[in-house]
């Protein structure tokens, strides 16, 4: 079946300044593993690299090359947590389930910086904490909800008032918050290609610019064909995220994508540096159409914020940035911009990860809301886990059979645009 035979890297700040990764050649032929991986970003990368580290053979497909999705192009904030506070989830999960999955949640960061040690992966590991201002009275309210239950379970977090707030960032927007120190931040491609070459290292094998074009079930195994040769597998993950096509059919309801889109300046000079972030935290606040932002390893002052439903990034979204970037930090005026890029974010109907069971070992991990950079790598952990023997009552969430989509999937452009508009007018007023 004719394809598309690569996926160019799309230029980013990440893209200009990562070390390269391995070598990940199309797929010419046929191979036959244990588990086929679609998708090398954090999920797909990570699931290959305890597998094969365990003797299971492996073999990772990407329509571009690894890293090429979200996992090459996000904001690097390494936050542990769900969507959920912690109370929410022990209510939502009972006290068998919920207290495994808060305490999964709040360990997230653990394993990314554990990867990176383990593997020395050079991509800038800075571990000082995450901060979430809060933008208004209502949302410090709420913000201090999350770091009491945090803290009552022993997290190392503290709630900041609005002048130690404005001291760690440098900036007087807010009215206080509170401080993760389990979280950090990283140059998130060089984090994919790290453990790219991690997963190669240990024995599995990467294709780049090899899609998927069709899985389909064999007598007792999967056959996913591509534009060069075909994957036979016993086991099949599918770690798509935004990126879902439709490779299998539904799974991409079970999502929806949206663009978030990040703007770097140039490193800024040594006064700036030392004014934004001294303690290099990363952080988001607490809007519902939130901004996050960060320095970089140079002193590059790196911002996002979410977008629309169309890959084609629109030139005002930019410019919305870098303004929000002057209203935070107004001596930004004299900064010099650099890159800008954008990127697929899925969320889920539930707004929790989902481990979907599509088949005979076909296994989706997908849905991370926009949060998946220690989220992602994590379950691609737990999916490595199940399929070396973990009983689904020790993961932290469970593995649904089937599909769980988004009811109205097919209007999803005009209600993400709607809602955007009503959040943001939500945030103004908030
Ligand atoms: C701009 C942006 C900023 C973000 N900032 C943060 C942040 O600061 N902190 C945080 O925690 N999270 C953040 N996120 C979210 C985080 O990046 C993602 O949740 C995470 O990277 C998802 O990893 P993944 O491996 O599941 O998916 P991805 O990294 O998106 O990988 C999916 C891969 O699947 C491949 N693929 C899809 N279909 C096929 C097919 N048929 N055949 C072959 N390959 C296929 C794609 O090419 C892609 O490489 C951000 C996301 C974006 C886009």
């Amino acid at each position: 079946m004719p394809g598309p035979v690569a996926l160019p890297l799309p230029p980013s700040l990440w893209a200009a300044t990562a070390p390269p990764g391995p070598a990940a050649p199309p797929l010419a032929g046929t191979l036959k593993v244990d588990v086929a991986v679609v998708g090398a970003g954090y999920t797909g990368l990570t699931a290959a690299l305890h597998l094969a580290e365990r003797g299971t053979t492996v073999a990772v497909l990407d329509a571009g090359e690894p890293g090429w999705g979200a996992s090459g192009r996000n904001g690097g904030q390494v936050i542990p947590g769900l969507k959920y506070d912690p109370d929410e989830l022990e209510a939502r999960f009972g006290p068998e389930q919920g207290p495994r999955l808060v305490d999964f949640a709040g360990r997230a960061a653990d394993l990314v910086f554990d990867l990176i040690e383990r593997h020395n992966i050079a991509c800038d590991p800075v571990r000082t904490g995450w901060l979430q201002p809060a933008h208004s009275p209502a949302a410090r309210v709420s913000v201090e909800r999350r770091a009491a239950q945090w803290a009552r379970r022993g997290a190392d977090v503290a709630v900041l008032d609005r002048s130690t707030m404005a001291e760690m960032l440098g900036s007087e927007a807010y009215c206080g918050g509170w401080i993760d120190r389990r979280a950090g931040n990283i140059q998130p491609l060089a984090f994919a290609r790290g453990l790219a070459a991690a997963a190669v290292a240990k024995g599995a094998v990467i294709h780049g610019g090899t899609p998927a074009q069709t899985v389909r079930r064999e007598e007792r195994e999967w056959r996913i064909e591509t534009p060069g040769g075909s994957v036979l597998a016993g086991t099949v993950l599918l770690c798509t995220n935004g990126y879902t096509d439709r490779l299998f059919p539904g799974l991409e309801r079970e999502v929806i994508s949206t663009n978030s889109y990040q703007a770097a300046t140039r490193p800024l000079p040594e006064r700036l540096r030392a004014a934004i972030l001294p303690g290099r935290q990363a952080a988001s606040d607490s809007r519902r159409v939130l901004l996050y932002y960060r320095l970089d390893r140079d002193g590059r002052f790196i911002i996002g914020g979410r977008g629309t439903a169309a890959d084609e990034p629109a030139p005002a979204l930019f410019e919305r940035l870098r303004r929000a970037a002057r209203d935070l930090y107004p001596q930004l005026a004299e900064a010099e911009w650099g890159n800008h890029w954008s990127g697929r974010v899925a969320f889920t109907v539930d707004h929790l990860p989902h481990l979907a069971e599509l088949g005979p070992g076909l296994i989706a991990g997908l849905g991370y809301q926009g949060r998946g950079v220690a989220m992602a790598t994590n379950i691609g952990k737990v999916l490595a886990d199940r399929l070396l023997g973990a009983r689904p009552e020790e993961l932290p969430l469970p593995i649904v059979k089937g599909l769980r989509p988004f009811p109205g999937h097919f209007l999803r452009a005009p209600a993400l645009y709607l809602i955007t508009r009503w959040y943001r007018l939500l945030d103004m007023v908030g």
